[in-house]
């Protein structure tokens, strides 16, 4: 299968690839002085949903990036569920956007830096979809650094 970029690039593969999509969108957040973190959802290869934290421009807890992205995707599939879709995401999704994951039902999650403090993994109970295949890890380094470098920046003007 080949996707948009490929010839430039022949050795990523397609998680590398949507995961840099993701990180756009997480360059979007940064940008907007948000915690940076971004989400895509995919289907048959093609983009279907994007989505960026947005809890401060928002005032809205709830506003995680996957939420974002997962609605859109819904919207675009034009239903309820999102079976054969895969969201990835820069950041090991949070209890809530878990939650969320198993109502629509999303066939994959892909994503890039592991949270051990607020990720869903750090629960022993599974709480995706049974059918929900799990990857984490792809493009970890990018995806962990631009949040660290974000606190960071946020400490240094305390
Ligand atoms: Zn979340």
């Amino acid at each position: 299968m080949r996707y948009i970029n490929f010839e430039s690039e022949p050795e990523i593969s397609p998680d590398d690839f949507f995961m840099s999509e993701a990180l756009k969108e997480a360059r979007y957040a940064l940008e907007e002085d948000e915690i940076p973190i971004g989400a895509i959802v995919t289907h048959g290869g093609k983009i279907i949903g994007r989505g960026h934290n947005l809890t401060e421009r928002l005032n809205d807890v709830s506003a995680h990036a996957e939420m974002q992205a997962l609605t859109a995707a819904a919207n675009s599939m034009g239903g309820k569920y999102l079976q054969g879709c895969t969201l990835y995401v820069t950041m090991e999704p949070c209890v809530m956007c878990a939650g969320a994951s198993y109502w629509f039902q999303v066939s994959r999650i892909v994503f890039g830096a592991y949270d051990v403090k607020l990720g869903f993994g750090r629960l022993n109970q599974k709480i995706t979809h049974p059918k929900t295949v799990i990857t984490g890890g792809i493009r970890e380094n990018e995806c962990s650094e631009l949040v660290k470098n974000f606190f960071k920046s946020k400490r240094g003007k305390l």
